[in-house]
Formats: C-alpha cells, sequence, structure tokens
C-alpha cells in the first residue's frame, strides 16, 4: 500500500464529521462468505443471467431443481456459519466516535451483527422474509440458515425434486415459498430495497466523507453511490486488494487488514 495515501486517509478521517462507509461483498469475504465476482465465486458455477433473478430461478428450479439446491446452499452456507471480521467491528468504533451511515450491498447481516447502527441494506436482507405485498413475516437467525443447509446438503445425497425443495423450505422455515414467502432480497430486474435505497441516496448528499470497501462496482444502481458523492466533490476512500474505481484516494489491500489502522490511527 502507497504511505502517502494511508496518511492522507487518515488525515481525512480525522478531520470528518460525518461519513458514509459503502460496502461490497469484499468486506465479508474473509468473513468466508465468497464475492460472486472473483475467481471461484458463485456466477462463475451459476451464470447470473439464469440465477440472478426470480423468474430464472423459478425456471431452473422447474427444470433442474438439483442445481437450484445447490446454488441456494451456496449462497446460505457461509452466510450462516459466518461471523462479523476485524473491518465491520473497525466500522462499529469509527460510528462511536463520529456519526457514521453505512450503506452495504451485502445481504448477511454481519455489519449489525458487530454492533453498527443506521445500515442501509439496499440490496435486501436474507434473514427477512417477505409475503407479496413485501410485509415482514418472519425474521430468521443464522441458525435457521445453518438448519436448511443441513436440510439441503441432507438432500443432495438423494433424488433431488422440486417438491422436495420447496417441502425442505417449508419444513425448515415454516414458511410457504411457492411465490407466497421469500427472502427479502434483490435480484436483478428488481427494485432497490426501500426505505433503504432513498436513505442511502440522502447519505450520498450528506456526508463529509466516503469510504468505499470491497466493491467491484459492476453493480447498478448501487454503484452510482460512490459516484454521486464524488460528483459533489466528497472526498473518497477506497480499499479493495485489486484496484480503486471511483477516483478516490486508494488503498490496496484487505478491509480487515486496513480498515481496522485507518481508524485506530484516525483517533
Ligand atoms: P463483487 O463480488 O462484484 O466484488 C467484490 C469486490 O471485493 C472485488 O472488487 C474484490 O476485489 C473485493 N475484495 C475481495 N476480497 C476483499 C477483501 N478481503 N477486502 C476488500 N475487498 C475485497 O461484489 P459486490 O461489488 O459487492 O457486488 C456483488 C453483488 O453480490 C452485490 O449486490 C452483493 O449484494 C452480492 N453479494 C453479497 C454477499 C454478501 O452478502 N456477503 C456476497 C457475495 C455477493
Amino acid at each position: 500500500m502507497h504511505a502517502g495515501n494511508l496518511e492522507k486517509a487518515i488525515k481525512l478521517v480525522r478531520g470528518a464529521r460525518k461519513v458514509t462507509v459503502f460496502t461490497g461483498a469484499g468486506i465479508s469475504a474473509e468473513s468466508g462468505i465468497p464475492t460472486f465476482r472473483d475467481t471461484g465465486g458463485l456466477w462463475q458455477e451459476f451464470p447470473p443471467e439464469r440465477f440472478a433473478h426470480w423468474q430464472g430461478l423459478l425456471k431452473e428450479a422447474w427444470h433442474h431443481p438439483e442445481l437450484v439446491a445447490r446454488f441456494v446452499l451456496g449462497v446460505i452456507e457461509p452466510v450462516a456459519r459466518a461471523v462479523p471480521n476485524p473491518a465491520h467491528h473497525a466500522i462499529t468504533r469509527l460510528q462511536q466516535r463520529i456519526t457514521t451511515t453505512v450503506i452495504t450491498q451485502n445481504i448477511d447481516g454481519l455489519h449489525q451483527e458487530a454492533g453498527t447502527q443506521d445500515v442501509r441494506e439496499i440490496h435486501g436482507s436474507l434473514f427477512k422474509l417477505i409475503d407479496r405485498s413485501g410485509t415482514l413475516v418472519r425474521t430468521l437467525h443464522r441458525a435457521d440458515l445453518q438448519a436448511l443447509a443441513q436440510h439441503l446438503q441432507g438432500m443432495l445425497h438423494d433424488n433431488v425434486t422440486l417438491l422436495k425443495l420447496l417441502a425442505s423450505f417449508r419444513n425448515v422455515l415454516g414458511v410457504d415459498f411457492k411465490g407466497i414467502v421469500r427472502p427479502n432480497i434483490v435480484l436483478f430486474h428488481d427494485a432497490m430495497a426501500e426505505p433503504d435505497w432513498q436513505r442511502a441516496q440522502q447519505d450520498a448528499q450528506w456526508c463529509e466523507l466516503m469510504i468505499v470497501v470491497g466493491t467491484s462496482a459492476q453493480v447498478y444502481p448501487a454503484a452510482m453511490i460512490p459516484h454521486q458523492a464524488h460528483q459533489r466533490g466528497c472526498p473518497i476512500i477506497e480499499i479493495n486488494p485489486v484496484t480503486g474505481e471511483f477516483g478516490g484516494i486508494f488503498l490496496k489491500g484487505k478491509a480487515s487488514e486496513i480498515l481496522p489502522q485507518v481508524v485506530q490511527k484516525a483517533r
């Protein structure tokens, strides 16, 4: 990492009164939740054009229920086991000192589990089950996802059918997934999760500093948020092991190593 950039970032955090942290899948990578686009990510085995929208998923479930069982397992199993890592905890510490909001594209609930408040989950949450009208039906716990993952794993040893797949959702989670109840997650073609999306856009106008952590910036409209902040002259710090995308001060490296350093040194 460029030492000059680290110093600049520390200075910016020290001077800021209103901070927004914008996070993507990379912040949870070190909690054991793989990103989707990196090598070995879920999209390599399950192409997004088939699996990342409800219509495609239903079609796949009809024709290839075993594939869908493996896809669901691929999504929920790492989340079921995950705990917050030092990057999530560093944001909580930052929030204890400076007014801070968090906009996350993640559906894994790890910011809240680390004790962070004012988290905008713009792509929804794997833990919230909603009905057709969008009303919250049930909030799941990590243990529920663990039970479902275990059940699906057992099922994969057998012949997976659509009926068995639906029965496993009903029996383990106590809900009917036949288009009636579903997790409140935003897939391709879906509207962004509200009221969080509205609040995220307000944050982009409100913050004096935006810290962008672990996002490829390829998912829109989410990626508009750092661009909006940048365009109105808000300084941006970007933490990523590969590259920065928003023209900010780039800190190359892993979120769990860099973010705690920045927060600690800015005290
Ligand atoms: P992405 O998969 O497109 O990109 C991940 C980014 O994280 C990459 O730029 C990568 O270089 C970076 N990264 C990898 N390891 C890192 C680390 N240790 N520290 C910091 N950065 C690291 O992810 P995205 O941009 O968030 O978009 C993918 C979509 O998939 C999002 O909508 C997100 O909701 C969803 N998703 C969520 C989770 C989750 O909830 N944990 C996991 C995977 C994907």
